[in-house]
């Protein structure tokens, strides 16, 4: 069931009618609903159930406070990729020894943090970073939990931006090099060599491409047990796909049954090779988390007819959601007053000076300037990448709860946008 239904000819988010949110806070507004919020970590965490299993929720894809402190009430752990994320997590009441730390170009500074808030693990992507995270270590006289980032190099069918584990990409450590590059980690003092990770690639409908990966994983773990390297735990990463409404694209794997299917295989692995024994599992799934439970609500300012298109100007733009901007990604538009009326053809754009500002194109929309559209499954990657291009401050955020609405960021004012700059005095 969505959480995102008409009552009555109106759009609501579970209990509460857009255009009383619209009322109320003003759009472009950011509208989640709690309800799948929990219901999507729960898919997660019930199929982990009696399992040494975390679900970190990687959080690049929405950091929301409150989005934060709903999931770490709920035991969820959390995947960062900057010291910002992991002060965001502290600040949201979630457990910093539930974390682990990704990204390609982690500095001293944030290693330090990360150390002295005693992190689950750092997950490395690269020679020079196991050194630079073993003397940070070392100067603070501690040990750092280490898992490689390892590229499977398996083809996720992805778009290319999104696509992380190819021999091509930035992240991770070839396959060819991984083993050398464990013994080299094993040897240094600072570091304690927990792990082994893969993330290969984001927006992935058919699970078959994740579970190929654990596969090359488990092999490098039975070969480094051989050598005298034993893991405590194997990150899976995250990247599975949500429903976005494209037609005639296949539905994605749920996330029960992809968890579900790991546990088959490392249970296999257990069976077959007598091998994997207490071998923890950890998840890192963003947008499969947040995606669907939110929605961007924007009002049409114009509608404008051009000599070849139609054009509903709305007042959220490219700043506030960037996907289709960035990957040509098709979002949904939806009214949110039904109406049984097809509507003109047009292409949804805000109000930015650059051609590349588009939400939608080439859609049937019954709309007229004034009236109120979604943009549905925009809670992932959206509020996340939003930015003050044209000294456009950030949409508003609030959650829904059944009846109830909870501002959780408000609109920002146009004097913040420029509070943190001053002109040359002479
Ligand atoms: C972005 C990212 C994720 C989450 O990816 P989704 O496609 O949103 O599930 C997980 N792990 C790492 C390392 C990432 O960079």
């Amino acid at each position: 069931m969505s959480h995102f239904d008409y009552q009555n000819g109106v759009l609501h988010a579970e209990g509460v009618a857009l255009p009383a949110i619209a009322e109320q806070f003003g759009t472009p507004t950011y509208v989640y609903s709690k309800a799948q919020l929990l219901e999507n970590f729960d898919a997660y965490a019930n199929a982990c159930a009696g399992r040494d299993a975390l679900v970190c929720y990687a959080m690049k894809a929405n950091s929301n406070l409150a989005v934060l402190n709903l999931l770490a009430q709920r035991g969820a752990g959390f995947d960062i990729v900057s010291g910002g994320e992991l002060l965001r997590v502290i600040a949201a009441g979630g457990d910093p020894k539930k974390v682990i730390f990704s990204g390609v170009g982690k500095s001293v500074d944030e290693m330090r943090l990360a150390l002295e808030h005693d992190i689950l693990c750092f997950n490395v992507e690269s020679i020079p970073e196991l050194h630079r995270l073993n003397d940070v270590a070392g100067a603070l006289g501690k040990k750092a939990r280490v898992s490689l980032r390892v590229n499977p190099n398996v083809d996720p069918k992805t778009h290319p931006y999104i696509a992380t584990g190819l021999k091509a990409s930035k992240f991770g450590v070839a396959f060819s090099d991984a083993l050398d590059t464990y013994r080299m980690a094993a040897q240094l003092p600072h570091l304690d060599v927990a792990g082994i990770d893969c993330h290969i690639g984001s927006q992935l409908l058919d699970d078959a491409p994740l579970l190929e990966a654990l596969d090359r994983l488990i092999e490098l773990i039975d070969a480094l047990a051989a050598e005298g390297i034993h893991l405590h735990h194997v990150d899976v990463g995250g990247g599975l796909g949500i429903d976005y409404g494209v037609a005639g694209e296949e539905a994605p794997a749920p996330a029960g049954d992809y968890v579900t299917r790991v546990f088959r295989r490392v249970d296999a692995w257990r069976t077959e090779r007598h091998a994997g024994k207490g071998i923890k599992v950890i998840f890192e799934p963003g947008r499969s988390i947040v995606g669907n439970t939110g929605v961007l609500l924007t009002k049409v300012e114009f509608i404008k007819h051009g000599e070849e298109k139609n054009f509903c100007i709305v007042d959220a733009a490219m700043n506030d959601m960037a996907r289709p901007a960035l990957y040509e990604a098709w979002m949904a538009m939806q009214p949110v007053k039904q109406t049984s009326a097809a509507g003109a053809v047009f292409d949804v754009v805000g109000p930015i000076c650059e051609s590349g500002d588009w939400l939608a194109r080439d859609r049937a929309l019954p709309v007229e300037s004034g009236d109120l559209l979604v943009m549905k499954t925009a809670g992932a990657y959206g509020m996340a990448m939003a930015s003050n291009y044209n000294t456009r401050g950030r949409a508003a955020e609030v959650i829904v709860d059944g009846n109830q609405v909870h501002l959780v960021r408000r609109r920002e004012t146009p004097a913040e946008l420029f509070a943190l700059e001053s002109v040359i005095k002479d």
